[in-house]
């Protein structure tokens, strides 16, 4: 079984950033990318909120410059996706799909999360076209046109708010007559004249023109009837689902919504940190996650240094 010092679960900003850092202390990681290589980043437009890029970057540009800047310093990227994670011998036996079995003395799970999607067809090609799962994000692209954001809960009412800055009408669609969201958080939303609550509405559709979003349909959950509604921009905040699938029970806690709960970076495991949205329900941002990036992998070179065999 191959040994190494460090692997790396996932090659979002977290992880490409815990692999700049652990290889240039020379500890030369090894990078499984998962299923979606670069991340969440690669699937969003430009990013503009990234320090250092005063007219923005591409999402993908970005990533591809983290996994160059790693690998310059002897990171290893690989495609793969871990099944399994499992403690083993002072280490942790990782198991990728497809390939024979590595045994590594620390592990970083970056393994992000996912932002839920509603299922509905198209919304694959859509995404980057209208659609958007991060107002943060995406928002300033919609300045004076109407946007529908989906969800009821925090996440819903902040992004709701934030697009009321750009957009000239926020429609949500809520699919009950109550939030989830905290009182504060709704009270302030109901309170905006720019924002109109749709209750009792699903969006069951989504309509485009020429490959953007144009109008999405709406079921009214009480009578039945689908009516059509007229948005440029569709922005999902109906939860993440953070990627914790392949964690073997008992190696981290999980808290009720299924995120990685930690103390920092570290883990309740010695050996194993955590950095980026598989633990981080708040920020969810890449600057923060490269920001855990670097604090898992200071982590891992001093317990590295503190565990010589
Ligand atoms: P959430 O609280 O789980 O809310 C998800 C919302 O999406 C709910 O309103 C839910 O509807 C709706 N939803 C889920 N699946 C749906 C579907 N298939 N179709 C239509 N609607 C669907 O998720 P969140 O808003 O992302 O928040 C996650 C956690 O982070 C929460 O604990 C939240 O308080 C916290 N958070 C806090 C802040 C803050 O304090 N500033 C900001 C953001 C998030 P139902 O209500 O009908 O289930």
């Amino acid at each position: 079984m191959d040994k190494e010092q460090v692997v790396i679960i996932g090659s979002g900003c977290a992880g490409a950033t815990a692999a700049v850092y652990t290889a240039r202390a020379d500890l030369k990681p090894v990078v499984f990318e998962g299923m979606e290589p670069g991340g969440q980043l690669t699937t969003t437009s430009v990013i503009e909120n990234y320090p250092g890029f005063v007219d923005g970057i591409d999402g993908f540009e970005l990533m591809s410059r983290m996994k160059s800047q790693a690998e310059r310093f002897g990171a290893r990227f690989e495609y793969g996706e871990v099944a399994s994670l499992t403690k083993a011998d002072g280490g942790f036996e990782v198991d990728v799909k497809g390939r024979n079995k590595i045994w590594a003395k620390t592990v970083i799970v970056a393994s992000g999360a996912r932002a839920r999607m509603l299922g509905l067809p198209r919304e694959r090609e859509l995404t980057g076209h209208g659609l958007s799962t991060c107002a943060t994000c995406d928002g300033a692209f919609f300045r004076n046109v109407p946007v529908t954001v989906v969800g009821g809960g925090d996440s819903a009412m902040e992004e709701a708010l934030f697009l009321t800055r750009f957009a000239s009408e926020v429609h949500v669609m809520h699919r009950r007559e109550s939030f989830r969201a905290s009182k504060i958080m709704a009270d302030r939303l109901l309170a905006h004249d720019k924002v109109t609550v749709h209750w009792n509405s699903e969006v069951v559709g989504i309509e485009d023109k020429d490959g953007s979003v144009q109008a999405v349909s709406v079921k009214d959950t009480k009578s039945g009837k689908t009516r059509r509604h007229e948005t440029n921009g569709l922005f999902y905040a109906i939860g993440h689902i953070p990627n914790t699938g392949f964690l073997a029970k008992g190696l981290v806690k999980l808290d009720a919504d299924g995120y990685v709960d930690t103390v920092g970076v570290t883990t309740q495991t010695a050996g194993l940190f955590v950095a980026g949205d598989v633990h981080d329900r708040e920020y969810q941002q890449a600057v923060t996650a490269a920001g855990e990036g670097c604090r898992a992998a200071l982590e891992a070179e001093a317990y590295l240094a503190a565990n010589l065999d």
